[in-house]
């Protein structure tokens, strides 16, 4: 076990939810303060406040994980008098680094609108608002009859070969390798200086952009040749959708037993409904935020109801016009992603054998009061 760094973490988080992912224009990444240090503890945060910072303060935390940016509009100046400069200051003071991971957490495969999901129950869940395309390339490689076996099974456990819902897809085709090994080579088959042929084959598969340095690591480590000839080439196929929000079924009940299944679900006191309470429901979509310029993708993919925050009075007529039931839960319901995201970092922490603590704030962030 090794104490890592905030490089180390960032890193590893950043595989889960590459920044990437983020829509255009998003304030994401480290914000304050700084990841060249030891890192022994990590809050993930949904908002920062003054008291959010102030638990950190206590808990001797050397990083937040924010998914709510503190720094979203341009600062014009840092004055330690007033509350958001006093803010930046207890956090350098402490040595704090506070680090957002906003749309890419909602985009990110089991991110937040995953954690939203699950939380509700929907089955067969598809991504609600596609925004990012992930870009594939083919990958070719030429190894020795008697590897082959050995170096389709690393590529496929790497992730390449993802076709649809088949793994391990791939081509092979039999056909004959050349070379002649040079001075200062080992080879694996034949004699330096001497020309060799062997019975090779080609084995072609498909491995989208994220993991090709995964795949290629793993190949090269299963392929028994001291230089292996591989190729590489850009696609033009579309990979997986990735997006905003997921659209999902739940067993058929009434939007009225819904809204008491996202109160409890999603732990909120009161919900905002649109629609008949007696109209059945079994096609659900959920967005985490506000979400309300997006209704009308939830309803051209058929939901019977629409979970999101922030709902304006003249999106609630648009939708009831169009016949489409919504809830509105409130935008902190995000607060899922404290112990969602704990969750993920802490296995990956583990994996790599980092000594860190991680956890969730405490500090209840939502504004709202029901009277
Ligand atoms: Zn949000």
């Amino acid at each position: 076990m090794k104490i890592p760094n905030g490089h180390e973490i960032i890193g590893l988080f950043e595989k889960f939810s590459p920044k990437n992912l983020a829509v255009e224009g998003d304030k994401i990444g480290l914000q304050i303060g700084r990841l060249n240090k030891k890192v022994e503890r990590v809050m993930i945060a949904l908002d920062v406040l003054e008291n959010v910072i102030d638990e950190a303060i206590e808990k001797d935390v050397q990083l937040i994980i924010a998914h709510h940016p503190p720094i979203f509009r341009p600062l014009k100046n840092i004055m330690t008098d007033t509350i958001p400069g006093r803010m930046i200051e207890k956090l350098i003071k402490n040595d704090i680094a506070v680090y957002a991971a906003h749309t890419n957490l909602d985009v990110a495969k089991g991110g937040v609108n995953d954690w939203l999901a699950e939380a509700l129950g929907l089955e067969g869940t598809e991504v609600l608002v596609p925004t990012f395309d992930t870009k594939l390339k083919k990958l070719v490689i030429f190894v020795p009859v008697s590897h082959a076996d050995q170096v389709r099974e690393a590529l496929g456990n790497a992730g390449a070969g993802f076709i649809g819902n088949y793994s391990h897809c791939s081509f092979t085709g039999a056909g004959t390798g050349r070379f002649k090994p040079g001075a200062d080579t080992n080879p694996y088959i034949g004699k330096t200086g001497e020309l060799e042929a062997v019975e090779e084959v080609r084995i072609e598969t498909i491995v989208p952009e994220t993991l090709v340095k995964k795949a290629v690591t793993a190949m090269i480590k299963a392929h028994p040749y001291e230089e292996v000839a591989y190729d590489l080439y850009p696609l033009d196929n579309k990979g997986e959708a990735l997006g905003l929000g997921r659209i999902g079924k739940i067993a058929q009940t009434t939007l009225g037993e819904f809204a008491e299944k996202v109160k409890s679900a999603l732990d909120v006191e009161r919900v905002r409904v649109i629609g008949d309470l007696h109209d059945k429901v079994s096609k659900v979509a959920v967005l985490g935020g506000d979400g309300n310029k997006y209704f009308s993708h939830a309803k051209f993919k058929g939901a019977d109801v629409y979970v999101t925050g922030d709902i304006y009075y003249h999106t609630a007529h648009d939708a009831m016009m169009q016949g489409l039931n919504m809830i509105d839960p409130g935008h902190n319901v995000e607060k899922v992603m404290k112990k969602g995201l704990t969750k993920t970092l802490q296995q990956m922490c583990q994996d790599e054998g980092y000594q860190v603590e991680i956890f969730p704030s405490e500090v209840d962030t939502n504004p709202f009061k029901y009277v």
